[in-house]
């Protein structure tokens, strides 16, 4: 999977992290690199970097299951299709909504 930037891959992650009700954190980033994690006893973790065969940033590392940051029982893939739509909804009406995240 390829981002335009890492900006687009953070955006990403989070309407990802926000669809799903996954607590993903931003370990790092900066302007070539994108770490996230889930809640400290998730074992998720995803790694995104520039890559130099191809434009843009690219998932390196992704790895892990979201076994235990919810719960399995719960419904949140119904409301996950409509707060997907109302966040892409958001960003385009406004490309620089801001995530959550720690800007470097
Ligand atoms: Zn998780």
């Amino acid at each position: 999977m390829t981002f335009k930037d890492i900006a687009e891959a953070r955006r990403y992650i989070s309407l990802h992290s926000f669809a799903n009700d996954y607590n993903l954190t931003i370990k790092k980033s900066d302007r070539k690199r994108l770490r996230v994690v889930c809640k400290d006893k998730c074992s998720f973790v995803c790694l995104i970097s520039d890559d130099k065969h191809v434009a843009g940033v690219r998932v390196k590392t992704l790895k892990g299951e979201h076994n235990k940051c919810k719960d399995p029982c719960g419904n949140y893939k119904v409301s996950a299709t409509t707060i997907a739509f109302y966040v892409k909804e958001k960003l385009q009406a406004n490309p620089k909504y801001k995530i959550k995240g720690n800007e470097s």
